[in-house]
């Protein structure tokens, strides 16, 4: 066996040599679906040789740290499949459309490799330092690339977008010095439609190729809204196509969409078996995959390390010195915490009685021994998914994705602890928006539901990872400040509120602008839970009875003696 750093240094090798072939293959991918395309009675050995193909990057694509590109393929490879066997291969335009739109998805899945934890690592030693412009930490906001001649839609565009949290760079002619885009990485290119058609002719063709060959999803934006337009569009390469005005919260609903996959958090599993060189195979096959692992080696000291782990998954070998896989499962689900969390055993064991008992302690799947590193990769990938699809039900709230009511009352009743604890300040802001029953009335319910999805993206993208949002009710929301006191959550609160109200709202009945209100309270000015709610509450009330559309702080004083 290698030694560990050797191991990483051969995945990685192997992982960029697949990521640099990528592109070659992709390419032939689409040449053989040029000619389904073009309507050319296919040959079946085509067929056959673009099944091949797709296959190639489905059993691949988790091995090398690309699950999203091993998913979509595997879409994609099922309706191949389904040609293959109805040999029918004069294509109905209906299957064309579905293997289009798969192969769309596997293009855009090829540009995101999986998160390395390395990359996602730490947002919570990130310091705010001070409340000027840019002072509310946006994160690693992502790079929109926007092609557009219209100067003033050009601004526009990039001022809304940055209210989302995505950085635009705007380029008004297709003249683009020789790698003017490098480091660039854009999430997606958003290019208006005339502008395609003039540079057809000019000598943008290099870029544009180049951006296909990188896979950068391609957005088009159009004053047109007819078949044709939309068709031109498709056949130039476009990923999605909106007309303008453009809806600005659908946009950015189809780019948080597209960067999900880049923001989405490292799966974190623990791994358990006494066999240390196998424990750290394991654990480097999975982080080859971009997940984040920890090693417990003598099972006696999993509780220890849960302190300060918390996994999505249990990786437990069966058979260890001190304590059988079978009993630490029965520990670790009386860890209320871990009722839920995926427990799969790791055995030679092919007996099913065996099997059966591992499964009435808790254990929720096997793995027999030994496992090739992209089996392990998938099965674990698949669990964690449904684990955190079936985690976020129940705390989550439906519209907004955020904390649901239930939940954030519990994270207050937590976080006011841990301040107490760590002697610490928290703020609580509690934020309603503002005659709100008007939008339902004037523009329709579903316009009312994306303003709310818009209020809370940009609640996300303008606080810290570490804060703490929730949807509270209806139209109103809660956040949890962390290590702020009331002043500073009034400067956050302030520049939320500023970038919400210039935010232009798209309905069918015109364009409007929608503000909110909003209630400050800290601890240790009120100092529990419940008497943090109330402040923060009344507050709220004083900021909508002074005229709406600002931010009012809770007397520190009142409450200090409760
Ligand atoms: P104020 O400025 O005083 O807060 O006025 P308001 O109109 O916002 O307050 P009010 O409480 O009278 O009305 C809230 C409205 O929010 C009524 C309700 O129909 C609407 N609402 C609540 N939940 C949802 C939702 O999920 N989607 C939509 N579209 N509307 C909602
Ligand atoms: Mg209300
Ligand atoms: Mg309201």
């Amino acid at each position: 066996m290698s030694k560990p750093s050797e191991l990483n240094d051969l995945l990685r090798v192997l992982r960029e040599r697949y990521q640099n072939e990528l592109p070659a293959k992709l390419a032939e991918i689409e040449s053989l679906l040029g000619v389904l395309r073009a309507g050319q009675s296919p040959v079946q050995d085509d067929v056959h040789k673009l099944h091949r193909l797709v296959h190639g990057l489905t059993g691949s694509g988790a091995t090398f740290g690309m699950s999203a590109l091993s998913d979509t393929a595997r879409q994609l490879e099922v309706t191949i499949k389904e040609l293959l066997q109805s040999n029918e291969f004069n294509l109905p335009a209906e299957m064309l459309d579905r293997i289009t739109v798969k192969w769309l998805d596997v293009k855009s899945a090829a540009i995101r490799p999986d998160v390395v934890p390395a990359n996602v690592a730490d947002s919570s030693g990130t310091e705010r330092t001070g409340f000027g412009a840019g002072a509310v930490d946006k994160g690693e906001g992502a790079n929109l690339l926007l092609l557009e001649r219209d100067a003033e839609q050009a601004r526009s565009m990039q001022q809304q977008l940055a209210n989302f949290g995505y950085r635009v760079k705007v380029l008004h002619d297709a003249s683009l010095p020789a790698g003017a885009l490098a480091g660039l990485s854009p999430v997606a290119i958003i290019r208006d439609a005339a502008f395609a058609e003039a540079e057809a002719g000019g000598g943008s063709e290099n870029m544009l190729a180049a951006q296909a060959m990188n896979n950068i999803p391609q957005i088009f934006i159009s004053s047109r809204g007819d078949i044709e337009s939309r068709l031109a569009a498709v056949r130039a390469g476009a990923d999605s196509y909106f007309t303008k005005p453009v809806d600005i919260a659908a946009l950015v609903n189809r780019l948080d969409m597209l960067s999900a996959t880049m923001d989405a958090e490292a799966f974190k599993v623990m791994i358990v078996d006494d066999a240390a060189p196998l424990a750290a195979f394991y654990a480097m096959t999975l982080q080859s995959a971009g997940m984040e692992t920890v090693v417990v080696n003598d099972p006696l000291k999993v509780l220890d390390v849960l302190a300060e782990f918390t996994p999505e998954l249990f990786l437990v070998d069966m058979y260890m010195p001190g304590c059988s896989g079978l009993e630490l499962a029965r520990v670790i689900r009386q860890q209320e915490a871990y009722v839920s969390t995926p427990i799969v055993f790791l055995s030679a064991e092919t007996d099913v009685e065996k099997h059966l008992e591992a499964m009435q302690s808790g254990a929720d799947d096997f793995l027999t021994k030994p496992i090739k590193p992209a089996h392990l990769v998938s099965a674990v990938t698949s669990r964690v998914q449904r684990y955190r699809i079936l985690r976020s039900f129940m705390v989550r709230d439906g519209l907004t994705g955020l904390l649901n009511h239930t939940k954030i009352k519990e994270e207050l009743e937590a976080e006011v602890l841990r301040a107490q604890r760590q002697k610490s300040h928290l703020a609580y802001a509690m934020v309603d928006v503002d005659m709100f029953k008007n939008v339902n009335d004037t523009h329709g319910h579903l316009a009312g539901d994306r303003v709310l999805k818009g209020l809370s993206r940009l609640l996300q993208l303008r606080l810290r990872k570490t804060d703490v949002i929730g949807r509270y009710g209806g139209e109103e929301f809660a956040v949890i400040l962390k290590d702020t006191d009331a002043a500073s959550a009034v400067a956050i609160m302030e520049e939320v509120r500023k970038a919400f109200a210039q935010v232009v709202q798209h309905a069918e009945s015109g364009d409007f602008s929608v503000t909110f209100s909003c209630g400050v309270a800290a601890y240790p000015d009120y100092s529990s839970a419940g008497e943090l709610n109330n402040a923060a509450d009344k507050a709220l009330y004083e900021a909508k009875h002074a005229g709406r559309n600002r931010v009012a702080i809770a007397p520190p004083a009142a409450g200090a003696r409760g």
